[in-house]
């Protein structure tokens, strides 16, 4: 039965689809501004003396009243309805787990004798309707209507309508837990707790300006067990995460600042110390200082697992003032320190100064080197594939190698960061894009190969480049078919500047039928706020979590957020570098769809990999 009046019944619907249209575009810190606009609006036109909200906790034992509207004059219950056992009203909750609204047209109906007549004639509540939240995890909410004042029974046509709202309204609460997650996972180290490197990062940044005015010294120390690796070998990874976090205790207490220690990765921890003084010898001595004491500190034996563990640790310093302007610098200065501290054998304290000359020699020649590469085509590119959960390819990732004629086989990591700082990775970045374009047009014909997406790396001074978009366009040259296939995968590195241009420049490209896909998702900087404002296609769970997400209950809850964020926002997760079942299995239960890694394939050259293609033999 419809409502007396069509056009309030019209204008009913356009209210719910109007909120849910906003409920999209809701950044999390306004989701539950939303959500009690929604029931007040709600509450309104039904005349209602109540709207509001239940939400369950994950084991779904507990309940709480999250959200509440009231009509003037009605008091409000939330207060008194906190971590409610919700085996007081056990009918109810049958109907919420079977996905069903409780309807209560007039209470007296219900059996007196039940708990539920309970609570309700116990508010004065005369109709009830209370429609269940429900998702794949299982039951997540709950939203009610009461009125005290009369009655009313609620027509199919307003339960369905009501129901579609409480399932936008789920959706949004869990994408609002889901980048509340991920925000705090952004900026600090989920191990340790400590801020992580990109908020390091920040800091050195604000140390470079505020010492621009002061012209103190600063100082960046990087800490560094010895031979954590054999030690992880010899007692096991949750021993050795046991000393981290022990680690990271000891030296909260002695750097309380909680943004001036970090984590950076696996055992290396940063302390920034601003301001030290304003002469370089003083300097040099008080960090000298505060670095022994942080050696005695640390290197007290560890109880781990009952044993009794005996480390030592090495210092990497780089002293800085305000004369540099590239946040890098420190970063990579302590990091050279600290590798002369560990080639000499470790258990040491180094300083970063200028003989490091010869390192820059080597950097000039591998330079000169590489763009003699360019010319002589000793730039290749192997294929990495992708697969379903059936282990069927999907996909694959183009990844550079340099066939250098001296030193072998290189991978990027020895020489991209070099194209990078030089800038000449613009015209390796081009290189490579023409080689994949090259690679899909003979493969084009082909029933498998012909069909395969191809993503290509494309780094962030690539990408900033002017001409980016044009020359991809000039490459693509119109090519239905290659615009389809070719997938570029962008980190969130590009994306903490200039948001506006990234969004440009892929525009242009999206345009033209590419997609792009988020690489290393998780480790990166910056809120989400950006990530629906992106045309993105993909998102790949960082292989950081992927490696715990079997043993680590962290690592599998931010695999899990990100697996919801993405299909909340209609994107293709994948998850990379997946080596054993475990992690696979784990995945798939989480509902990943997509895999890459060493488990199905390691990358291959072109002939080898279309032979893996065709075999359809990936084992896993
Ligand atoms: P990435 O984009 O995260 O690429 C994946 C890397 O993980 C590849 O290393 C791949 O061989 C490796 N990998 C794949 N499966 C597994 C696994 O199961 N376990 C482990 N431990 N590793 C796995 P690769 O080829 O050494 O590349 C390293 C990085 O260099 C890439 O990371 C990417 O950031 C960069 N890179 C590679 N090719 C290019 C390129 O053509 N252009 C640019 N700009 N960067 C590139
Ligand atoms: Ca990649
Ligand atoms: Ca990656």
């Amino acid at each position: 039965m419809r409502r007396e009046s069509d056009l309030s019944w019209k204008t009913f619907l356009e209210m719910i689809s109007s909120l849910s249209a906003q409920f999209v575009a809701t950044p999390h810190h306004k989701v539950d501004k939303v959500i009690q606009q929604a029931l007040d609006r709600v509450g309104r036109y039904f005349n209602a003396d109540r709207s509001y909200i239940f939400l369950f906790s994950d084991d779904t034992r507990l309940c709480s009243n999250t959200h509440e509207w009231c009509a003037e004059g009605v008091t409000e219950q939330i207060e008194g309805l906190q971590n409610l056992e919700v085996d007081i009203f056990p009918n109810w909750l049958r109907s919420f787990n079977d996905a069903k609204p409780v309807h209560i047209p007039q209470v007296n109906d219900i059996p007196s004798d039940s708990v539920e007549y309970g609570i309700l004639a116990h508010q004065s509540v005369q109709s009830a309707l209370m429609v269940p939240m429900n998702t794949k995890d299982g039951l997540f909410g709950m939203l009610g209507l009461d009125l005290v004042r009369t009655h009313k029974s609620w027509s199919d046509d307003e339960i369905a309508a009501i129901r579609l709202l409480a399932g936008n309204i789920c959706s949004l609460l869990q994408r609002q837990r889901a980048e509340q997650k991920i925000d705090r996972l952004a900026f600090f180290d989920t191990l340790t707790g400590l801020a992580n490197r990109s908020l390091i990062r920040e800091r050195i940044r604000q140390s470079l300006r505020s010492s621009q005015r002061s012209s103190l010294y600063n100082a960046l120390i990087i800490i560094d067990l010895d031979r954590f690796k054999s030690l992880n070998e010899e007692y096991g990874h949750l021993c050795g995460d046991e000393l981290l976090s022990q680690m990271a205790e000891r030296l909260r207490r002695f750097i309380p600042e909680s943004d001036s220690l970090a984590r950076l990765g696996d055992d290396e921890f940063a302390v920034l110390v601003d301001s030290v003084s304003s002469e370089l010898t003083d300097t040099l001595t008080r960090v000298k200082k505060l670095c022994e004491t942080l050696n005695e500190v640390c290197t007290e034996p560890y109880e781990l697992d009952g044993q009794r563990v005996h480390v030592s640790i090495s210092f990497g310093i780089s002293i800085f003032d305000g004369d540099i302007t590239d946040v890098e610098v420190p970063l990579r200065q302590s990091d050279i320190a600290i590798r002369r501290a560990k080639a000499s054998g470790g258990n040491t304290i180094r300083f970063y100064d200028n003989h490091l000359e010869v390192l820059s020699v080597q950097r000039t020649s591998l330079l000169q080197d590489m763009r003699q590469a360019l010319l002589n085509d000793q730039f290749e590119l192997h294929y990495q594939v992708l697969v379903d959960a059936n282990q069927k390819p999907v996909a694959c990732e183009a990844l550079v190698r340099w066939n250098h004629p001296e030193r072998g086989l290189l991978l990027p990591g020895v020489f991209i960061p070099f194209a990078e700082e030089s800038g000449l990775i613009v015209r390796l970045g081009r290189k490579i894009l023409s080689l994949a374009c090259e690679q899909l047009q003979i493969w084009q014909d082909d029933p498998l190969l012909g069909q395969l997406p191809m993503s290509v790396n494309i780094s962030m001074k690539q990408f900033r480049d002017p001409g980016f978009a044009s020359f991809v366009a000039s490459l693509v040259d119109f090519q239905p078919q290659l615009c389809r296939q070719l997938k570029l995968e962008i980190t969130e590195s590009l994306l903490a500047v200039n948001l506006d241009d990234v969004i440009t420049t892929m525009d242009k490209l999206v345009a033209l039928g590419l997609t792009f896909s988020l690489d290393d998702f998780g480790t990166g900087y910056s809120s989400l706020s950006y990530l629906r404002s992106l045309p993105l296609s993909q998102l790949k769970i960082d292989r950081s979590f992927v490696r715990e997400v079997a043993e680590q209950a962290q690592s599998r809850a931010i695999a899990q957020t990100i697996l919801t964020l993405g299909t909340n926002l209609g994107l293709d997760v994948v998850a990379e570098g997946v080596e054993t079942p475990d992690q696979r299995d784990e995945l798939v239960a989480m509902g990943c769809r997509i895999f890459q890694g060493y488990l199905f394939a390691k990358s291959l050259p072109a002939a080898e990999f279309e032979a893996l293609v065709r075999s359809e033999n990936i084992i896993g």
